[in-house]
């Protein structure tokens, strides 16, 4: 049905793709035809026809337009890309025949309004998507070479070649110009978006909002959530300063803090000057130097016009008289300078200096609230993310789904290169690389490494995560030497802690420095803890479904279990007319062999059996512990024959093997049926009641043999 209309829908499309076409051929001949040729030179006697065919023209010409403006605010899906450039081919040819249309009828070619072609060609270069540009160029010579040959009165290849060739210039000089344009207007908005970036970027390290490099790497949320808080800061900043300056009389009111490498930094200002420098400038000239490097309080009067000690002016446009500067010190660090200028020349009092002072307070008041406001915004992100990951861990049900599950948790926490879990056995004293994601994950991905001095073992041993910080020494190996992974500097390998023991390790790394700091450690090691209770409840699932379908004595299948599988298969033998045979084993004289030689004696005997039917059997065959002493197994596409053979290895292996008991060596022998689907019976208790006739006859007929349906 949905093909159907799809079918429908890609016909109708494209007979309104040829239609619109064939639309632009007929008024793309018009002109050719002659139509607006006039017979004297000057304008035509514009006459009804032409009236008409004007009309039509603009009609269809911005009838087709629309839908192209309309195909532009659909979503760029393939078929709606192809039907816009073909859409733009047939406007091209309709906006040249019309062009040529005007030409003819105001004295042709070589008549005063020829020059449209050139400014047509020009807008078409201009605006065509690129392969279209190109396209409607040529056909914009190729028309002009018809229209000669069709309608002018002689032919003059010169001509012809002349326009051709500033048809052909214009085109390529509009594409190459819009294309350069467009590249260049690219190129600043990308390098616009970069300067903004940085801008944020050193802002967040001057004021200090993250703390660890690495939380700058979560999502985009978070970047908006630092983004908002340093405008933020900076409006409040802005508005302290501004008050500063209004209330002291102040040309300039500025805080500079220093960066990274040393140098002063303008955060912000509120000032009358125009003569303000960027910055950054170099501490120790001047007396803003001095109180930004030195930590002491200047407060200078009687400056001269042009001084020099004032950095934050271009060099010698200083006009201030009078300045003030108190250094902005947090937790006991000099961090900058709080700086204020006046130009009339009085000089700042005691009672000045205090309000400046106290406004530095304000001021790192302000930093500290946002400080505060991204922690908050962060770790209620993290716990939304540990809430999501719960809900998803619990969830899953399978090994595999939990371990999903956890390393996208752990991707939406941390942005590592690497991740990956570790199984600890602790029967073997091994490890295994149970699942692993990004670079290296190939290599390392289900290899198992001894109880060594890695990482990942240490981790377990000491139930507790290494290394110390995150940072990756180069001595250090995550898994085992033997297969190395891409260096990493920063990693982090975390406990999988169950009750007292780690059944594992949840593995981290990244190739750039401090990746992963305090915070995103405690979210991961949250993490690891929902990861280690969900696995361990995956695996108690797991325990309880084999428990569900297997024997505990010999771990084969157990009656119900088989059952069900019987009842499948001969399903599907029905359906695809296949065969399935059944075989029922029994032990000889059994009873005797518990009387003798004990109950145990007797297990040790069954479970042997069921190893030896496990053995001989075929991949696809399935092996059922009946009850007692009796077995099933189920042959899929297998004849009676087939069947038989298998019995009787089965018989034979038996018979060869010695019990060592207390009372001295014990062999045993075993009688089998065979029967087979559907010769024998034509459903799954006939099948069974046929197989045990046949036991029964191998019983009956001496035991320590194989009977079929043939023998009951
Ligand atoms: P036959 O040759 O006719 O099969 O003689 P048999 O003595 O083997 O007779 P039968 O198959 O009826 O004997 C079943 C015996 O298997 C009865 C019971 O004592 C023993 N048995 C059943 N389940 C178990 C078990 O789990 N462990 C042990 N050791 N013996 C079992
Ligand atoms: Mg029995
Ligand atoms: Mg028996």
């Amino acid at each position: 049905m949905a093909s159907l209309v799809h079918a429908a829908l890609t016909m109708r499309k494209t007979v309104r793709a040829s239609f619109g076409l064939l639309v632009c051929f007929v008024f793309a001949l018009v002109p050719l035809l002659g139509v607006f040729r006039t017979s004297s030179p000057g304008p035509v006697a514009i006459g009804v026809e032409h009236v008409v065919v004007g009309l039509a023209w603009a009609a269809w010409l911005v009838w087709r337009g629309s839908q192209r403006l309309r195909r532009d605010e659909q979503a760029v899906s393939g078929v709606t890309h192809r039907e816009r450039l073909a859409l733009e081919l047939e406007l091209g040819v309709l906006l040249i025949a019309g062009v040529h249309a005007i030409v003819q009828a105001t004295g042709g070619i070589e008549g005063p309004v020829y020059a449209m072609v050139y400014v047509l060609v020009a807008f078409i270069a201009a605006f065509a998507a690129a392969p279209i540009g190109a396209i409607l160029v040529l056909v914009a010579i190729a028309y002009e070479a018809l229209v000669w040959l069709t309608t002018e009165r002689s032919v003059s290849i010169e001509r012809l070649a002349i326009h051709g060739v500033f048809i052909a210039f214009f085109g390529v000089l509009n594409l190459v110009f819009t294309r350069v344009e467009i590249a260049r207007v690219r190129e600043r908005s990308r390098k616009e978006r970069d300067e903004e970036r940085a801008r944020v970027e050193a802002d967040v390290r001057l004021f200090r909002l993250v703390g660890a490099p690495s939380v700058e790497s979560t999502e985009g949320s978070g970047d908006k959530v630092v983004r908002s808080s340093v405008d933020e800061v900076r409006d409040s900043l802005f508005h302290v300063l501004d008050l500063l300056k209004k209330t002291l009389d102040l040309h300039t009111c500025i805080l500079l803090f220093a960066g990274e490498d040393k140098r002063l930094r303008i955060i912000e200002m509120a000032t009358d000057s125009d003569d303000v420098d960027e910055g950054p400038f170099e501490v120790g000239a001047g007396a803003v130097g001095a109180v930004a490097t030195r930590g002491v309080v200047m407060n200078l009067e009687n400056l001269k016009s042009g001084y020099r000690g004032l950095c934050y002016y271009r060099e010698g446009t200083s006009q201030a008289r009078s300045f003030l500067g108190v250094p902005v010190v947090e937790q006991g660090q000099l961090r900058g300078a709080l700086c204020a200028d006046r130009l009339d020349g009085r000089p700042f009092t005691a009672r000045e200096e205090e309000i400046l002072k106290s406004a530095v307070g304000q001021v790192l008041r302000g930093i500290q609230n946002e400080r505060v406001f991204v922690q908050l915004e962060r770790s209620k992100r993290e716990q939304g993310q540990l809430f999501k990951a719960s809900r998803e861990l619990g969830a899953a049900l399978t090994e595999d789904e939990v371990l999903d599950a956890g390393l996208s948790a752990a991707a939406a926490l941390a942005r590592f290169d690497f991740a990956a879990v570790t199984f600890f056995d602790a029967e073997k004293r091994l490890h295994s690389v149970r699942t692993a994601r990004g670079t290296g994950a190939d290599v390392v991905r289900g290899t198992s490494f001894k109880d060594n001095h890695s990482l990942a073992a240490m981790v377990v041993k000491n139930k507790h995560y290494l290394p110390y910080k995150g940072e990756l020494d180069p001595k250090q190996v995550l898994f085992t030497a033997k297969t190395p992974l891409p260096a990493m500097r920063s990693a982090l390998v975390i406990p999988l802690i169950v009750r007292e023991g780690a059944m594992g390790t949840l593995v981290v790394g990244a190739e750039r420095a401090s990746a992963f700091g305090d915070s995103v450690r405690s979210a991961l090691q949250v993490l690891g803890n929902q990861l280690a209770i969900a696995l361990s409840n995956a695996r108690a699932v797991k325990r309880l479904e084999e428990m569900a379908t297997t024997d505990g004595l010999t771990g084969c299948l157990n009656k119900r279990a088989f059952l069900e599988e019987l009842e499948a298969k001969i399903r599907s033998a029905q359906r695809f007319q296949k065969k399935v045979s059944l075989i029922v084993t029994d032990i000889d004289f059994f009873k005797s062999v518990n009387d003798t030689y004990g109950h145990a004696t007797g297990d040790v005997v069954i479970k042997e059996l069921g190893a030896i039917l496990m053995r001989v059997k075929r991949e696809t065959d399935r092996v059922a512990r009946f009850g007692g002493e009796e077995f099933c197994v189920l042959c899929e596409e297998t004849d009676t024959e087939g069947a038989t053979l298998l019995a009787e290895r089965v018989r034979e292996e038996l018979g060869k093997t010695v019990f060592q008991t207390e009372l001295g060596k014990l062999r045993v022998a075993a009688s089998l049926g065979v029967a087979t689907f559907p010769e024998d019976a034509s459903s799954s208790a006939g099948l069974f009641e046929i197989t045990d006739k046949a036991l029964y006859a191998a019983k009956h007929s001496g035991r320590d043999r194989v009977c079929t349906a043939k023998d009951v």
